[in-house]
Order: C-alpha cells, then sequence, then structure tokens
C-alpha cells in the first residue's frame, strides 16, 4: 500500500493537462480551470466537471453527484475504471518524473538526463500521435451477413467436420466467435469486431486446396488492423482482461480462449498503431506474448523476429516493459496445436520481455 504521504506528493507534482492528455480525456479551458465530463454520476452530459489546474481540486456542477471528498487519484480511477489505487499511483508517478520504490514507502526524483527527457518527449508525442488515431468508416459488413454465413456453416457437413474434428473446435467456440461459412467460395468465415461490437472486417480461410496454393489459405477484406480479434467475444464472455495473451491467428485465440486464457489475436506479426492504442485504454495488468514458431527461421528461434518487434513497438509506446512477458513456443508451430496441459506449463514459464530482449539481442 503507498502512503497518503507519498500519494498527495506525486498529485503535487504531476501536470493536469499532461495527466488529462495522456489519459486521452477531452477537456474544455476556463481560464484557470479545465472542464471534462463528470465520471462521478450516471448520465453525465456536458463538461460539468470543473478541475483547477494547479491546485487540481475539482468540484461537478451537479446537485446529485458523489464526487466529495474525492482527489486525483480517485477521479483518474474513476475515468479509467480502474479500483487498483496503487497501480493509478504508480502511473501517476511515473508521468510525474516520480519513481516508487517496491513497497511503496520512498520515492525519488527520476533523473531527467538529457537522454530521459528525450525518451520521455518522444514517448508523449508517440501517444499523442496514437490517440489522434480515428476509426475508418463504419462496420464493413452487416450483421445481417454474418448470421447467414453462421446459418451456411451449421447447416454444411463437411465445414463442421473441418473445426470440430481436424481443428478442435467446440460447437461453443462456433457460436462464441460467431464463425460462418461462404459455399460459393468453400471459405470458412471468421467476423472480426470492434470494442464497440461492429463487423470491422471478415477473415476468409479456404478449404480448397488448389485456392491455398494460389492466393494463401487466408483473406482479409476490411479493416483488421483497428480490431484485436476475440476482445468482444472476452468482454461478452466477461473474462478478466487484466492479463492478456497476444497471438497471431484467429485459430490460437479461440483454442485459448477454450482453456480459460484472455487471449487476443492481432492478426499478423506486428502490431498496428491502432491496436496499440486499444492496449493502451485497456492498460491490462501483464501482456504475454505467444507467436507462432517462425518455420522461415531456424527452428530454435520461436516467434523471435515477431516478438522482438512487439516489445520495440511497447516500449516506443511508452508500456512498462516490467508488465510485458513472453511465451516461447517449444516443439510446437502455433499456439492452437499445443496441448492444454503443456501450454499451462509453458504459459508459467513464461519470462519477461525485457529479459528475452537482451538475451536475444547478444546472440
Ligand atoms: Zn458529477
Amino acid at each position: 500500500m503507498i502512503n497518503k504521504k507519498i500519494e498527495r506528493e506525486v498529485i503535487r507534482k504531476i501536470d493536469t493537462i499532461e495527466l488529462m492528455e495522456d489519459l486521452d480525456i477531452c477537456f474544455k479551458y476556463f481560464g484557470n480551470e479545465i472542464r471534462i465530463v463528470c465520471p462521478f454520476h450516471v448520465g453525465a452530459d456536458g463538461y460539468n466537471l470543473s478541475i483547477n489546474i494547479n491546485k487540481k481540486v475539482f468540484k461537478c456542477f451537479s446537485n446529485s453527484c458523489e464526487q466529495n471528498g474525492y482527489n486525483l487519484v480517485d477521479l483518474v480511477m474513476r475515468l479509467k475504471r480502474c479500483n487498483e489505487r496503487d497501480t493509478v499511483i504508480r502511473y501517476m508517478a511515473n508521468l510525474a518524473g516520480i519513481s516508487i520504490d517496491y513497497l511503496g514507502r520512498n520515492v525519488k526524483e527520476v533523473n531527467n538526463t538529457k537522454k530521459g527527457l528525450a525518451f520521455k518527449e518522444n514517448t508523449l508525442q508517440y501517444i499523442r500521435e496514437l490517440n489522434s488515431i480515428k476509426e475508418k468508416g463504419n462496420a464493413y459488413f452487416k450483421e445481417r451477413q454474418a448470421r447467414t454465413w453462421h446459418k451456411e456453416l451449421l447447416q454444411c457437413r463437411y465445414a463442421m467436420n473441418y473445426l470440430t474434428k481436424e481443428r478442435g473446435l467446440t460447437e461453443g467456440d462456433i457460436e462464441d466467435f460467431y464463425l460462418g461459412f461462404d459455399s460459393n467460395g468453400k471459405e470458412i468465415i471468421f467476423p472480426v469486431y470492434s470494442t464497440e461490437g461492429k463487423i470491422k472486417s471478415v477473415i476468409k480461410r479456404t478449404l480448397s486446396e488448389e485456392k491455398a496454393e494460389i492466393g494463401g489459405k487466408y483473406r482479409v477484406f476490411g479493416t483488421k488492423s483497428e480490431c484485436l480479434y476475440g476482445l468482444k467475444e472476452l468482454f461478452n464472455k466477461g473474462f478478466d482482461i487484466s492479463k492478456l495473451i497476444l497471438v497471431e491467428g484467429a485459430f490460437d485465440a479461440i483454442a485459448l480462449q477454450r482453456i480459460g486464457f484472455s487471449a487476443v489475436a492481432v492478426l499478423g506479426d506486428s502490431l498496428t498503431k491502432y491496436q496499440i492504442k486499444i492496449l493502451n485504454r485497456l492498460l491490462p495488468k501483464e501482456i504475454v506474448l505467444c507467436l507462432d514458431c517462425d518455420s522461415v527461421v531456424k527452428a530454435d528461434d520461436p516467434g523471435k523476429e515477431g516478438m522482438l518487434r512487439m516489445i520495440n513497438q511497447f516500449s516506443k509506446a511508452g508500456f512498462d516493459l516490467d508488465n510485458i512477458r513472453v511465451i516461447q513456443l517449444t516443439g510446437f508451430q502455433d499456439p492452437d496445436e499445443i496441448p492444454e496441459a503443456e501450454f499451462r506449463q509453458m504459459y508459467e514459464r513464461r519470462i519477461p520481455a525485457l529479459y528475452f530482449y537482451l538475451t536475444q539481442q547478444i546472440r
């Protein structure tokens, strides 16, 4: 538990504007105050919470509001819907250039050497850049189309056999992820939903060997780069998203969710800026990278290139690398091929990203 004295110091040192920008909260200036939409009362409309930029106290204009007696830490907790007080204080301390020791008893100012400062500015600029990215357009496919494909799948024994017998999916998986089948193109359909629940793209996996030979097994329609595959399904199923596993493919995410892990697929071997933005908002306590064993590279280099690239991306985006870990697949190509017991062992043996990064760089 971080004590109140340290909490007060963090609040005193933090820059209110920088904090709001970092949290991606919309605000308006009113002299030496800013106003935001109040997160403390239900049905808030308009900018009714006024924050004094220098004094860092706030007041809501609504009579029915419960914000009395709360400080800036409570405000951030409410804005980010986070119940972990210490996590929020550490986040704010980091932003304020203060380092709190492991036990939460002592603080020291982080040395603003030229290098450190440059890194911080880079990070802030990158986060601003991320926050300025907007979603492109609306849903790419209609929900109605997905329903038709889903019905077709349930009626097609051949496609169902492929999914259940060859890929080991259950009927529950097929419902949860609302998989479908396009009988014209002989393709399995994976609808990809945004966090708002819109179908932003579909992945088509052909069951025709000839087509796979010519154009590859998978085709993507729409903007998959704006989604984390399986995230909406995690929300639907009420999974804990404070620990996320990032995998490459849709089948991997489905397989790991089946055995109870909060896995989402990035649908590639690097992150898009929009995906980083989603993760930045979710602020999971731990992100575990679990990429396919790259068959192009040496067999003893499981997913190395992709993971190094992602660790770089997280570092650049200002994520705390202490919260990022790596699972190295040994003896398997894809996460969805691994028997449950073995995957659990590999998960227990996950290593810190920084350790992975350093050891891989030295080799
Ligand atoms: Zn209020």
